[in-house]
């Protein structure tokens, strides 16, 4: 295959069809490096549409890493609310502190440094490396893994390995606009090779593509599914009051205002009458059968919330649907 002109048809096509997304404004290094960190911290689990209004609330009331690292839990949280993944605001603050103590304040400009930061692992680090320092280094990410599944017609489970991909990226070579190249790629398996009905016409490579010449464009993935869990949410509530604790126990939504809850068993779940719901978090599917319970307790951590407060509480967005759906059925 015939590689030396895909950089320049790459580029060329991105120069065109771009999207104007406001961590790809025309600012200082400096700044560049603060608007990838952040940006790739939101980018992690969520998409770019859902990200850019996040994004944009963020940079104006956290303008750079020094605000960062004394920000209060309070405001970064309020500015993350609805996100999700809170995790990754507490490790964007802790990773601004370390910048500040460990790297006089720059961003590290290693692989292995950035490593070294919380919430930063293997992709993220490629990331920041190729988007704010311009090094020639394509991250794998899942619109960059569908292009070479595509371009290579890629399908058994040895040829979908992650090894195996890393080693295919290798078609797209090399350019000295390497942070735009890197971004171009991922814009062309966002914008056009789609995981369903790719616009090929639009496509720069679809002359060195096997799949379009094949005409058969269906994916295979690794570990796709996502793991079943079974819950039972007590909401007590009194008048308009519900009663919500702080979650230090299970692992998502740490230290987050939840309805007490518990795991239970697929049996005991499907054996209940009262209303049930689903919901999707992190790779986890969520079912929630929701044990209405009229009477007040005492438990620790916790506290009542008027419905009518919702609004000024950090509350995730699994604790609101629950909120919904309880106020839907009383
Ligand atoms: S030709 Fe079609 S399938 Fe191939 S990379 Fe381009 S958009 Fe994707």
């Amino acid at each position: 295959m015939n590689n030396r002109n895909i950089p320049k048809k790459i580029l060329d096509w991105y120069d065109n069809n771009k999207r104007e997304l406001p961590w790809r404004n025309n600012i200082s290094k400096k700044q560049r490096q603060y608007f990838t960190l952040v940006s790739e911290f939101m980018l992690q689990q969520t998409q770019v549409k859902t990200v850019i209004p996040y994004f944009n609330n963020f940079i104006n009331k956290i303008p750079n890493l020094k605000k960062l690292a004394n920000v209060s839990e309070v405001k970064i949280m309020k500015c993350w609310e609805g996100l999700g993944y809170y995790s990754r605001a507490r490790n964007l603050k802790k990773t601004a502190k370390k910048i500040i103590s460990d790297f006089n304040g720059d961003l590290p400009g290693t692989i292995e440094e950035l490593k070294t930061l919380p919430g930063i692992g293997d992709y993220t680090s490629r990331a920041i490396m190729a988007i704010a320092f311009n090094k020639p280094i394509i991250p794998l990410d899942g619109n960059v893994e569908r292009v070479v599944k595509r371009i290579f017609y890629l399908k058994n489970k040895k040829e979908i390995n992650k090894g195996n991909l890393i080693n295919k990226k290798s078609f797209f070579g090399k350019s000295n606009r390497s942070s735009d190249y890197a971004q171009a790629i991922m814009e062309i398996g966002a914008l056009i090779c789609k995981p369903t009905n790719p616009l090929c016409f639009e496509c720069p490579i679809s002359k060195n593509c096997q799949s379009f010449k094949k005409n058969d464009f269906e994916l295979k993935y690794r570990n796709s599914f996502n793991k079943v869990k079974y819950f039972e949410a007590n909401i007590y509530q009194n008048q308009n009051k519900y009663l919500l604790i702080k979650n230090k126990k299970f692992k998502f939504l740490k230290d987050l205002l939840i309805f007490p809850m518990k795991e239970v068993e697929k049996n005991k779940f499907q054996s209940s009458q009262n209303k049930k719901i689903n919901i999707k978090i992190s790779n986890m599917d969520m079912k929630i059968v929701l044990n209405k319970k009229n009477k007040m307790i005492k438990i620790k951590n916790s506290f009542f919330l008027d419905k009518k407060n919702i609004q000024d509480q950090i509350l995730p967005s699994f604790t609101k649907k629950i909120f919904k759906s309880v106020s839907n059925c009383s």
